[in-house]
């Protein structure tokens, strides 16, 4: 890329995140409500140790969606504890199925296409995760007098092609006349070394299952999870794997996007 070009780029970009800030800084004087997305993974960590240290504590909330048995054991925890730690409210957002469950009832209703979440639709995000976020959130800022809220993400550029496109600060679709919703990803620039780097400069430990080699943390079995973190699930989480095959083999479809069964997968 030319120069020239390089620098107009540069240029944008700093004129982009500019615009941000201060939107950021408005709705913090304006007093919104900003919502601390938390997986109970190292992103969601860092995002909340960022948030800490600009929106004020009465102006914030952390929420988690819980994932029931199919999740890492102990992120809620973490999640929750970081929270505590803070002083800050803690919200646990539960869809009323597990994701095996949203398997089980798409292949008995559908028993034509494929029963599995894949990467373009994940409709386990939006059921188990998004939608019961949202609910709990209408919920707490109507109990509390919240007319607008700032949707706070853990998403990092460097996590993949399609994340790194995403825009850093904008205005959501759900706005209603009730509620005005803005999503934000504080730490989108950061790369995966400056995450652990400022968790441990922050006095906290990430979640145990990132020193057993796992890249990323939220469903043992994640759809588009990488072979050493399936191999880590299925060593540390026999029985969970054992239920996930065997609903592989029931429908005839598999879970993993790339359409490998999960046995030749964890081999
Ligand atoms: S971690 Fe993966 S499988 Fe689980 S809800 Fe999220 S995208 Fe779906």
């Amino acid at each position: 890329m030319e120069f020239q070009q390089q620098r107009m780029l540069f240029e944008d970009e700093l004129d982009a995140r500019a615009a941000w800030e201060s939107e950021v800084d408005r709705l913090i004087g304006s007093g919104a409500l900003f919502v601390a997305n938390h997986s109970g993974g190292k992103d969601s960590q860092v995002q909340l140790i960022r948030l800490l240290e600009r929106v004020p504590a009465n102006q914030l909330v952390v929420v988690h969606a819980s994932l029931g048995p199919m999740e890492w054991p102990g992120a809620m925890e973490l999640a929750r504890d970081q929270a505590a730690a803070a002083d800050l409210p803690f919200i646990v957002a539960k869809a009323g199925k597990t994701l095996l469950e949203m398997v089980e009832r798409r292949f008995e209703s559908r028993p034509e296409v494929p029963s599995w979440p894949s990467a373009s639709t994940r409709q386990c995000t939006s059921d188990l995760k998004r939608g019961p976020i949202q609910r709990e959130v209408r919920r707490y800022a109507k109990a509390n007098g919240f007319k607008t809220i700032v949707n706070c993400l853990g998403l990092r550029a460097q996590e993949s092609p399609n994340r790194a496109k995403r825009t850093v600060f904008s205005r959501m679709g759900i706005s209603n006349s009730v509620l005005t919703w803005y999503e934000w990803l504080p730490v989108h620039d950061m790369r995966t070394t400056e995450v652990f780097e400022a968790i441990a400069a922050a006095g906290q430990q990430p979640h145990y299952a990132y020193a057993l080699g796992n890249d990323r943390l939220s469903c043992v079995f994640c759809v588009m999870a990488s072979k050493p973190d399936l191999r880590n699930g299925r060593a540390q989480h026999p029985e969970l794997f054992e239920q996930y095959v065997a609903l592989e083999q029931r429908t005839g479809y598999t879970m993993h996007m790339n359409r490998i069964p999960l046995l030749e997968l964890t081999a």
